[in-house]
């Protein structure tokens, strides 16, 4: 008999899970219910006007495990595209001025010290105490500590507030002095133990990378593909239609129930056109955010509803403004700017997207994207989607000194888009994790759990993928296991 099983969310989590539930074993029936009438989830990727517009992330980080493997397995190898080489660099926002940000920073951190004591981002007494990163001892405390704590800790404030803090805003819309180093960004701490401090860490991750063969380097930078990131959901769709999974769209899950009786499997009720129906799974994979998953597993797993109920989230929107090059004053030679909070401004970062990425915009047009929303900056958020345009366009004056009559213009908002990865987080994932042990055949998979990136999303619905199994095959070796004799 086929198993079946029942996927809730047709986010890349949800459809990573999707393809690697059918690879493992092709005899599955699978069915995935969204809740839109789209796939994609987070990814969405529109063509207007002649422009292509990402609603969502634009790229991936080719480094990380996930992203690129399924874009092989995908055929979507052919398909990457990296950003324009030419216009490599990206600026802050520092005391009302765009500044370049240096070069050599590695990730997050400074892995070369030229750049960064050349650069004019940092003050004389903010670069000598960015250096004593190199005599500071370890902390030999084991206890997690904030991102802020530690990067104030060995890099010091300013370094922290002008040049750090901005580059994690961009990941997480976080607030770095709640954000947990363990489970944001456990390779500084564990620069720190082993090399004695986040440079020296650096300095020997770049000489390690520079003496590997380059024909054996991993690929490194960010990705996407020629008409934009919903390439890896259009293919990924096909992919699973054709190994025969089953989508159901406009679909809103709202209850989970474990089968009456005592038996395996579960009953998941499913709202869609306005009729309510039941329908059973013999194993069920949760790929929805941690507050859509609250509801859930309320009656199945309350334990770990409970916990996740307390996750936080924020709130975010991207603005898309377009506008003729010719009332550009300038060329915008990089890929945008990020802005610190001590800036004390509404837009966190802009893109400047037809200089990053090529054939986005028709000729003689650029495309910009603005990000209004982070942790405790979110009050531009509760103004309507006009007053969020004219946020933007009043900070293209503001910075780039640029008065323009915009060609088209977009919002996008993702209400609750943003896990926060606070303090206890860890803690918090391993309470959910153990609670969804003790549950057979049903597992969660999302941003909320091991990381926010596409990469590590693929990666938790593919582990989604390989636990249920596991937990199909245990059942299976039981029920073949012959009952011991009754001792007499
Ligand atoms: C503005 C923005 C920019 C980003 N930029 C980047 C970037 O450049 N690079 C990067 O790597 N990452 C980026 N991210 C993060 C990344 O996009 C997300 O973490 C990832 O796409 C989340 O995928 P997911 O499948 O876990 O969740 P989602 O994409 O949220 O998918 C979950 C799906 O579940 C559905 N759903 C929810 N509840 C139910 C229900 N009850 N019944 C049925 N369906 C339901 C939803 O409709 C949704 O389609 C960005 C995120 C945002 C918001």
């Amino acid at each position: 008999m086929k198993r079946r099983v029942a996927i809730v969310g047709a986010g890349i989590s949800g459809l990573a899970c999707a393809l690697r539930l059918h690879a493992i074993d092709p005899n599955l029936e699978i069915v995935v219910f969204e809740r839109e009438g789209r796939v994609g989830g987070k990814i969405l990727t529109e063509r207007i006007d002649g422009f292509t517009v990402e609603a969502g992330p634009d790229a991936f980080l080719a480094s990380k495990r996930g992203g690129l493997s399924l874009s092989r397995e995908l055929g979507l190898e052919e398909r990457m595209v990296s950003p324009v080489p030419k216009h490599r660099r990206s600026f802050v926002l520092s005391r009302g001025r765009l500044v370049a940000l240096p070069q050599g920073l590695s990730g997050l951190v400074p892995s070369e010290l030229k750049p960064i004591l050349r650069s004019r981002l940092l003050t004389p007494a903010g670069k000598v105490r960015l250096t004593m990163d190199l005599v500071i001892p370890p902390r030999t405390a084991i206890e997690d500590e904030s991102l802020a704590t530690f990067i104030r800790r060995r890099l010091g404030t300013e370094t922290y507030e002008r040049m750090i803090e901005p580059l994690l805003s961009g990941i997480y819309a976080g607030d770095g002095e709640r954000l947990s180093l363990a489970a944001t960004f456990p390779q500084l701490r564990a620069s720190e133990l082993t090399h004695g401090g986040i440079i020296k860490g650096a300095v020997a991750q770049n000489q390690e990378r520079a003496s590997r063969d380059p024909a054996q380097s991993p690929r490194t930078g960010f990705l996407s593909f020629e008409t934009g990131m919903s390439e890896i959901v259009d293919r990924a769709l096909d992919v699973a239609k054709r190994n025969g999974v089953r989508f159901v769209l406009g679909a809103d899950c709202s209850r989970v129930r474990a089968e009456p009786g005592g038996q395996p499997g579960y009953r998941l009720a499913v709202s869609r056109g306005g009729e309510d129906q039941v329908e059973s799974f013999d194993g069920l994979v949760i790929a929805v955010p941690a507050w859509a998953a609250v509801p859930l597993l309320r009656d199945t797993v309350p334990g770990a509803a409970s916990v996740l109920a307390r996750f936080e989230h924020v709130s975010n929107a991207l603005i898309v403004i377009a506008f003729p090059e010719s009332q550009l004053t300038r060329p915008l030679h990089g890929y945008g700017y990020v802005v610190p909070r001590v800036e004390q401004r509404d837009v966190m970062a802009m893109t400047w997207v037809s200089s990053k990425w090529t054939g986005r915009a028709p000729e003689g047009q650029v495309l910009i994207r603005a990000f209004v929303g982070r942790a405790g900056q979110t009050a531009a958020l509760e103004g309507n989607d006009e007053s969020l345009v004219q946020l933007t366009l009043r900070e293209l004056k503001e910075v780039l000194r640029l008065d323009v009559v915009p060609t088209i213009t977009r919002v996008y908002r993702w209400n609750r888009g943003m896990p926060q990865y606070n303090m206890g987080h860890l803690d918090r994932v391993n309470r959910v994790e153990t609670e969804l042990a003790r549950t057979p055949n049903m597992e969660l998979a999302g941003n909320y759990l091991h990381g926010v990136g596409i990469p590590d999303c693929i990666v938790s619905g593919e582990a989604a993928a390989a636990n249920l199994l596991a937990d199909f095959r245990e059942q299976a070796r039981q029920a073949s296991v012959p009952a011991s004799p009754v001792a007499n």
